[in-house]
C-alpha cells in the first residue's frame, strides 16, 4: 500500500539512521531532532522503491519512533 504519511513521534535520539537511509524524506538538524524534511511530500508518489526504503527505516528506528500512513 502507498506511503502517504510521514511523522515522527516524540523520543527521537537523533541517530541520524533515517536521514541516512532516505535523505529526501528525513532529515535531523544539527542539535534538534528528526523531522521530515521540507517537500517531502513529492516523493510519497505511490513509489515501491521508497515505500520500501521508508519502510526500512521505520524499521531500523532504535526508537521506533517514525511513523507512517498508507492507504
Ligand atoms: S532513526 Fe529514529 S532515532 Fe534515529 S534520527 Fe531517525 S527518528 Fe530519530
Amino acid at each position: 500500500m502507498p506511503i502517504r504519511r510521514v511523522w515522527i513521534e516524540e523520543g527521537c535520539i537523533s541517530c541520524n539512521l533515517c536521514e541516512d537511509l532516505v535523505s529526501e524524506v528525513f532529515e535531523v538538524p544539527a542539535g534538534e531532532t528528526c523531522r521530515p524534511k521540507k517537500g517531502h511530500e513529492k516523493h510519497l508518489t505511490a513509489n515501491p522503491e521508497m515505500d520500501e526504503r521508508i519502510q526500512e527505516a521505520a524499521d531500523s528506528c532504535p526508537v521506533e519512533v517514525i511513523q507512517f500512513e498508507a492507504e
